[in-house]
């Protein structure tokens, strides 16, 4: 079995039998499959400890990952397989296909673009076939020869974007699905980014269409506005967080392109209903607050590549029932099995007129759920004119200064932090929040820009209504002590922003509850990231000052004030220490030498009261007194799904 981390992609897939003998009639097995970085390997079950594995293809072999012919095979009840793709590989010489099947358009194009990553420097074929072979002829072209080399060009990818593991939600890359053009092979043809390259990518690339998630209003000239639902041409998508795109009026600008989604690449997104990666914690509270008898989500379960339904009934007293989506041996969708659809969508749509065994019929889904930040205010944009914000509310104030909300624009809620003066090298700091408003990701707070010309400097970023993590952590005790799942959730989320700034060594220098801010839907984001190195005061700076996080330091940063990604690992151990005890200060009263003292000597935090052994052995392991020896963020990351996987019900 592959380590978690190692794993790329899983989930089940219907796999057609490679029985080399016997062509028809043909068998489809519901099988798990597992993608690693080295083997696609399939078992016959997903319960961890009683997977069998049924068969494995070494990726180093892989020559050919397509999309294949939908085929109906009339002998057995007109049965048509849907979704349909390929991989070809060598094996002692001898070429083998295995043809499986997505339950989904959305599932079928994410496991190819997988493939095609884990591939991506092997020597990869120009043709193939998308049909089968019949065991007289290919179902495709006719051709008899079992050994042609194909009817139809191979697709690639085209653009390959620098962050595959990004799981900051909005996919970047693109491949050009179903276009019959000449092939531009990774590892094989013209390399990517070379002019010839791109000479070659223009001329035979269709246009990228992508379709709005959001309505999204422009302010700045050159901007363009989005309408949720249309589509749009895509320009320029060279800049990573504003892409040009073209209207179908004709009208050009800049748009944010977390706000969009390629249309062959939309699948689910485009409903209401669809709540991605949301987790059951979290969809039960969105649930709870509408209040709504028949108002339900479908999100992502735990299990990759399976859908669960989330249901709120007020029968007999007021509950969220979580479904599975459950897929026949037809690949067709059910909750019940009598009622089964060809898609997700369609079962969505029975249920909402036949409860069908469900608690209630499908009535509503929550509305006017918040768009994500963007990354800055407008392409380029990071310095912000003062006049153009509206200040309210005082939020409350730290280590810099006094925190505001406001609007920008009229339009845009944000938090201005007012920089006391003196507390930082603000030259310094300017430079760098050109690179900060690029960071990007659900649970980051995103940085706006600044206003720098005069003094006292703003920071601008996204609003959080529920303010710091630590107060909203104290002031919900009561409800969310008795609520491990919801806790372990708002630990994996800080993990997820973590995991985004680890990969682009980024060092957050001061992580701590405090430092973290609760959202509508209970989303929990980091804040401050890096701002520390740019605070002047000493007694903040230097280890032995009065303001510097001791009780979140390791033994490196005690002694040699060496800050790296597993310096906050150390301090996210003692983060989630915070979350568990709903609060808590760490160490209790004792004095910030007492605490040094203890932690050179080993001796670190207790298990907070009711909190699982296996999350209080995560927590022991970034305290680790050397920090090769803690994990990695992403690491972890899997860890806790693991574990919240193991111990609550998805
Ligand atoms: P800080 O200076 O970052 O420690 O912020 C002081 C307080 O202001 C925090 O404890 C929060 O209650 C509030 N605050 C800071 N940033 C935000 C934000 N982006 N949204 C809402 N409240 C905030």
């Amino acid at each position: 079995m592959a380590r978690r981390y190692d794993v790329v992609r899983e989930g089940f897939m219907v796999k057609r039998s490679q029985n080399k003998k016997r062509y028809t009639p043909v068998n489809f097995k519901q099988r798990f499959f597992q993608l690693t970085t080295k083997a696609l390997t399939y078992y016959d079950n997903d319960i961890f400890e009683k997977r069998k594995e049924k068969g494995r293809i070494n990726l180093e072999t892989v020559h050919t990952v397509e999309v294949a012919l939908e085929t109906t095979f009339a002998e057995e009840n007109t049965i048509t397989i849907h979704y349909p793709f390929l991989v070809g590989y060598e094996e002692c010489g001898q070429d083998y296909t295995l043809y499986l099947n997505a339950h989904s358009e959305l599932e079928r194009l994410e496991w190819i673009k997988c493939l095609r990553n884990v591939c991506a420097s092997n020597k990869l074929k120009d043709k193939y076939h998308q049909g089968v072979w019949t065991g007289k002829r290919w179902a495709c072209c006719k051709e008899s020869s079992r050994n042609s080399i194909g009817c139809v060009n191979c697709i690639s990818r085209t653009f390959v974007s620098s962050h595959i593991a990004d799981e900051s939600d909005h996919n970047k890359e693109n491949f050009n699905q179903g276009a019959q053009s000449s092939p531009i092979m990774p590892g094989g043809g013209a390399t990517p980014g070379t002019p010839s390259a791109k000479l070659k990518e223009k001329s035979m690339i269709r246009p990228k269409v992508v379709v709005a998630l959001y309505n999204y209003k422009a302010i700045e000239t050159g901007d363009l506005s989005l309408e949720k639902n249309a589509e749009y041409e895509v320009i320029d998508d060279s800049q990573e967080h504003w892409w040009k795109v073209r209207d179908n009026h004709g009208n050009t600008g800049f748009i944010p392109s977390n706000y969009v989604k390629e249309k062959e690449l939309i699948g689910l997104q485009q409903y209401e209903w669809y709540v991605h990666d949301m987790s059951r914690q979290r969809s039960e509270s969105l649930l709870k607050h509408e209040d709504k008898e028949g108002c339900f989500v479908v999100r992502n379960s735990s299990t990759k590549g399976l859908y669960t339904l989330s249901l709120y009934t007020k029968v007999p007293h007021p509950h969220v029932k979580h479904y599975h989506i459950k897929q026949n041996s037809r690949a067709e969708f059910y909750l019940s099995e009598k009622h089964c659809c060809s898609s997700i969508p369609d079962l969505i749509n029975y249920h909402k007129h036949n409860s069908g065994g469900l608690a209630s019929r499908l009535k509503t889904s929550p509305c006017d759920r918040p768009a994500p930040a963007t990354a800055g205010l407008s392409h380029d944009k990071w310095e912000i004119d003062p006049h153009e914000l509206m200040l309210h509310d005082e939020l409350g104030s730290g280590q810099f200064g006094v925190v505001r909300r406001g609007k920008w624009r009229g339009s845009i809620d944000v938090a201005v932090k007012m920089m006391k003066e003196g507390t930082m090298s603000e030259d310094d700091f300017i430079e760098e929040a050109k690179v900060m408003t690029k960071l990007q990701h659900t649970n980051l707070v995103q940085l706006y820009g600044v206003c720098s010309k005069n003094r006292p400097i703003f920071i601008v970023t996204e609003y959080m209504r529920h303010g710091s993590l630590l107060n909203y952590l104290r002031k919900h005790e009561q409800s969310l002590s008795s609520n491990q799942g919801l806790l372990l959730d708002m630990c994996i989320q800080i993990c997820k922003g973590m995991a985004y700034l680890e990969r682009h060594n980024y060092i957050h220098r001061d992580l701590a509850a405090r430092n973290c801010l609760v959202g509508s839907e209970n989303i929990v984001k980091v804040a401050d990231f890096g701002l520390a190195r740019y605070v002047l005061d000493d007694q903040y700076t230097s280890s032995g000052g009065t303001k510097f996080p001791i009780k979140w330091a390791p033994p490196e940063v005690l002694n040699y004030t060496r800050f790296s990604s597993k310096s906050d690992i150390w301090a996210y151990g003692v983060l989630m220490w915070e979350v568990f005890t709903c609060g808590k200060m760490p160490y209790g009263r004792l004095k910030n030498t007492e605490v040094v003292e203890r932690v050179q000597k080993g001796i670190i935090l207790e298990k907070p009261k009711g909190c699982y052994k296996e999350v209080f052995d995560i927590m022991r392991k970034c305290w680790s007194p050397s920090p090769e020896q803690r994990p990695s963020f992403r690491n972890l990351k899997d860890q806790l799904v693991n574990v919240s996987q193991g111990i609550l019900v998805d």
